[in-house]
């Protein structure tokens, strides 16, 4: 038996749809996506990419469509290409999203950065969702996730509009699954820390990315292991399985238990020893 034939294929006969697949936690999650027997349209703004990713994988598997998630239009061309192509939707994955401007105070924030970065995060997943509902439905199935973030649930020093978009994914989760329960369309988020993908290391200035790495792991609280993008691919395959089949509205972390942590009450306790 061949190494791959002999992994469980765990999306054997799905369709997904990824937004922002052709980088970082998108295309890593499409790889996985593959290798588990899914059939993938990706669906971004980078062709170039995209179409090397479907070359290097395999064109009877994954395929790729210009996509701009801000424009209604090409969503909904997105979600009926992958139906007419690959005959359903079962996994929709709205995970295209950028940081935006890092704004020193809110007094001097780009008010214009802050609209770019709703519309790309949160109206470009609340389109992926509303036109993938339309498909999912009638099919009375299908499994809508999202890409939030960490800093959905602590500050990070990300800025304003990234973290308040992040908020405003959760919030849209726990809002679609309670609507689309009844047609048995579950709807879930992950949220990572920080990982070396090129979102974060163009954020950060740091292009090395064992470097960017080493200062995630040097403040992690989980030691010995390093949050890498098939982490996150890990967790999409998971809630997009039918293992996670009573999953919904949920907001899945993953940061090593980093957010149960305040590294300030220790810099508290040191003024004790002083
Ligand atoms: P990335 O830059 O590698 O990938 C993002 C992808 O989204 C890119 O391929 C980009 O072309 C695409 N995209 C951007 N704007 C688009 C648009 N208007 N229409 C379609 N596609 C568009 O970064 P990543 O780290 O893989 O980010 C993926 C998601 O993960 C984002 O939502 C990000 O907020 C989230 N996230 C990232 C981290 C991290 O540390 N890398 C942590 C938490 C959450």
């Amino acid at each position: 038996m061949s190494a791959e034939s002999s992994v469980t294929k765990r999306l054997e006969g799905k369709v997904a749809l990824i937004t922002g697949g052709a980088s970082g936690l998108g295309e890593s999650t499409a790889r996985l996506f593959v290798q588990h027997g899914a059939k993938v349209l990706i669906a971004d703004i980078q062709d170039e990419l995209g179409h090397s990713l479907c070359q290097e994988l395999g064109t009877e598997t994954i395929s790729y469509v210009h996509c701009d998630v801000t424009c209604e239009s090409d969503v909904q061309n997105a979600v009926e290409l992958a139906v007419s192509k690959y005959r359903k939707l079962d996994i929709m994955l709205n995970n295209a999203g950028i940081m935006g401007h890092h704004e020193v105070r809110v007094t001097d924030a780009d008010t214009e950065n802050f609209k770019t970065v709703f519309d790309i995060n949160v109206l470009g997943g609340f389109l992926g969702a509303k036109h993938a509902a339309r498909v999912m439905v009638p099919a009375k199935k299908g499994c809508i996730l999202f890409t939030a973030s960490l800093a959905s649930k602590i500050s990070m020093g990300t800025p304003h509009a990234y973290k308040a978009s992040k908020h405003a994914v959760v919030g849209l989760t726990k809002s679609l699954s309670v609507e689309l329960g009844e047609y048995g369309i579950r709807v879930n988020c992950i949220s990572p820390h920080a990982v070396a993908t090129p979102l974060f290391q163009k954020t950060l200035g740091v292009f090395d990315k064992k470097k960017g790495e080493e200062a995630v792991s040097a403040s992690a609280v989980l030691k010995g292991a390093v949050l890498e993008p098939e982490d996150f691919a890990n967790a999409a395959l998971y809630l997009a399985s039918d293992e996670a089949k009573y999953l919904s509205g949920v907001n899945l972390t993953i940061d090593g238990g980093y957010s149960l942590s305040n590294q300030t009450w220790k810099m508290g306790l040191s003024v004790l020893s002083e």
